[in-house]
Parts: C-alpha cells; sequence; structure tokens
C-alpha cells in the first residue's frame, strides 16, 4: 500500500536507532492503534528521563508523530521561548508509550506527561508551515491548551532547531513550569514511580 511504504520511509530512522529485542519502545508495525483521540490530530508530550531530561513534544501529521525534543519542557508563559529539535519521527503507537528503555538508544525512562488533541491555527496546511518552518497551532491537552508556535531557526552546526512559545491568549499563565506538573496523565505516576514498579 502506498501510504504504509510511505509512513516506512519516514519511520526508517526510528527503526535504524533501536534495537525492537531490547527497547519496550513500539516498532510501529503493530497491528494494535493508537487509543481514539476523540476526534481530530493527537498530539502527546513525553517527559523523557534520558541521559539528560527533556521533553519530547509529538504532532500527529500524514501517518507519523512528528517530534521535537524541548529540554526544558513546553510552557503556557508566554514571555519564555523554548529551544526544541526536531529529531526524528515516532510511530503512531507511540502515542501512549510509556516505559523503561534499557541500555541503548534513548536509555531512560518515559511517561506521557500531556496528550490530547491539536489543530493548525487558522486552517493553515500543516505538512507546508513545517516545511516553511513556521508552524501555529492549538492545543487541547490537560495541561497545555492554547496557542503555541514552532518556528526554525537558522542553523549553522547542522541541528534542526526550532524555538517553542505560546501566544498571549486565555490560556497564557506567567511563570508557568512545567516541572511543577510532574505526573503522567496515563496513570498518575512520575517518572520515579514508573522506574519503581518496573
Ligand atoms: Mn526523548
Amino acid at each position: 500500500m502506498a501510504t504504509s511504504t510511505r509512513t516506512g520511509k519516514k519511520l526508517a530512522e526510528y527503526r535504524a536507532k533501536r534495537d525492537f529485542r531490547r527497547t519496550p519502545e513500539p516498532s510501529g508495525r503493530e497491528r494494535r492503534k493508537p487509543p481514539p483521540a476523540g476526534g481530530g490530530r493527537r498530539f502527546v508530550v513525553q517527559r523523557h528521563r534520558a541521559r539528560r531530561l527533556h521533553y519530547d513534544l509529538r504532532l500527529e501529521m500524514d501517518g507519523v508523530l512528528v517530534s521535537w525534543a524541548v529540554p526544558k519542557g513546553p510552557t503556557l508563559d508566554p514571555k519564555t521561548r523554548r529551544l526544541a529539535v526536531r529529531v526524528e519521527d515516532h510511530p503512531l503507537s507511540y502515542y501512549d508509550f510509556e516505559g523503561v528503555i534499557p541500555e541503548g538508544y534513548g536509555k531512560g525512562d518515559v511517561i506521557v506527561w500531556d496528550w490530547g488533541t491539536w489543530e493548525p491555527a487558522d486552517g493553515a496546511d500543516p505538512t507546508e508551515a513545517l516545511q516553511q518552518g513556521d508552524l501555529h497551532f492549538d492545543l487541547r491537552g490537560q495541561k497545555l491548551k492554547g496557542r503555541f508556535v514552532l518556528v526554525r531557526r537558522d542553523k549553522p552546526d547542522g541541528q534542526d532547531d526550532w524555538l517553542l512559545l505560546h501566544k498571549h491568549d486565555d490560556d497564557a499563565e506567567p511563570g508557568w513550569d512545567p516541572e511543577e506538573h510532574p505526573e503522567s496523565v496515563k496513570t498518575g505516576r512520575t517518572n520515579d514511580e514508573l522506574q519503581g514498579v518496573s
């Protein structure tokens, strides 16, 4: 099928980095479908305590989760811009993944820090906006709400660096800190508690 071949090509980097005999992460070849998003495109933010703590923001687009690693995490504070490094696309089945990744790529623990749906702002074509490096979108999560912007920076070092920010709107909250809201929206557990039961 044309669609799955195209998705497979997008996931080649994701699969090349991982040994699925060792990691509990999904390969994207599972038959199981991620839980319904209640209509609309899914987004998830995972809190990932790898070698360095970061938050992974993933937006469902064209059959995959387009992904950015945000070292300091997303915020509702409209005065704060956060570095967001574009990373390889992830399979849709990563949407509800929580677990402990053993020795190897991404070693550390992952919880579903927030999830919900997203929509491109003003009816824009998100694939085109992504290519242009300027994506405006609304999140409807349990923690993250309102209008966000991802804008690509010039990148002399070859890294795919973007900035993530929240617009001034009714959902903006000055001083909002993701680390003050550390629990999983899927299980209520923290990264520490996940380690404890694994
Ligand atoms: Mn990560």
